[in-house]
């Protein structure tokens, strides 16, 4: 399954089925908790997480003239919002929708609140938006793009299908690990929290984007010098056994890692506030949270060296 497949998915939180579908796809045989995470066991003590959902938007309901109200799921920037292309989807339907902007010629107010946008998708009427499948409750993700610019890959929802990438690439090549896809991480952890409490995990490895960079939050880290061991965020400070022994391995072995830190978080804090040591690999990524998303391709390929390497010592 290659990062195109994988962003070319839509999967805002909790409408993963699109990205669960490839990566079921591709692992052949895995078992889905009732939560909608993906799980395949093995042997070694680490278990690699990556999460499946994107930010994105859903549809809250129809106005009379066809328009549609929405509501932001995970963290999205108002300012991207004018002028964004959006797909909904449902059981067998894609909608292709633009969120408007008043032009030029005619525009009073600068700040736009999301508050006061609509998602327009061509319908005159309630009825004919109705009529296409769309009801309170659709998702609407970002409209899909790929493209390689350098050696740099710009997509939509890079985080975190360069995550969802890297285990399905370290379990091709023969990672003998548990692996685990999680859902719902934008909105708060939440299906690594249903996770975590249940598992019986030793390590916990996440593989998620790092918003890149800043040199107050992250540290003078820089794409494509290897992914980056991260050791604290907005959740706290990793678990520092767990780090040194990545650090360590990664050194032993030539693979090119950075240290850095994090805003916000990732599913590594489910998993340490329920006793599991957790660690978080970040993939720096520039432009996070929008449609327009790049990581560095010798970060992926560093990262998944990494994973194999971890399956191998963490035994
Ligand atoms: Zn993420």
């Amino acid at each position: 399954m290659d990062l195109a497949s994988l962003t070319g998915a839509y999967g805002v939180s909790g409408f993963e089925d699109d990205v669960r579908r490839r990566v079921l796809d591709a692992v052949g045989s895995a078992s889905v908790d009732d939560f909608g995470n993906v799980i395949v066991g093995g042997r070694s003590s680490v278990a690699f997480v990556a999460h499946m959902d994107e930010v994105g938007l859903l549809v809250t309901s129809i106005e009379e003239d066809g328009r549609l109200k929405f509501r932001k799921v995970g963290g999205v920037d108002d300012r991207i919002l004018p002028g964004a292309a959006v797909t909904l989807y449902g059981d067998g339907f894609r909608i292709e929708g633009v969120i408007g902007v008043a032009p030029p010629h005619f525009q009073q107010q600068q700040q736009t609140s999301w508050q006061d946008l609509y998602i327009d998708i061509g319908a005159a009427s309630r009825q004919e938006a109705e009529s296409l499948g769309v009801t309170p409750m659709t998702p609407a993700a970002f409209s899909r793009r790929y493209a390689e610019m350098g050696r740099f890959v710009s997509a939509t929802a890079i985080d975190d299908r360069a995550g969802c990438w890297a285990l399905l690439e370290a379990y091709r090549r023969g990672a003998d690990a548990t692996f685990l896809w999680t859902v719902q991480e934008e909105v708060g952890l939440m299906g690594a929290r249903a996770l975590a409490s249940r598992s019986n995990v030793k390590n916990a490895v996440i593989v998620d984007t790092t918003a890149c960079c800043h040199p107050n939050f992250t540290g003078n880290v820089k794409p494509g010098q290897g992914p980056i061991v991260r050791i604290f965020d907005n959740y706290g400070a990793y678990n520092n056994k767990l780090a040194k022994k990545v650090l360590e391995v990664a050194r032993r072995r030539g693979i090119p890692v950075q240290i850095g830190a994090g805003g916000g978080g990732t599913d590594a804090a489910a998993f340490f506030v329920s006793g599991v040591p957790a660690i978080a690999i970040g993939i720096l990524t520039k432009y996070s949270h929008s449609p327009v998303e790049m990581v560095h391709k010798d970060d992926l390929k560093y990262a998944v060296e990494l994973m194999v390497a971890l399956a191998e010592e963490l035994r």
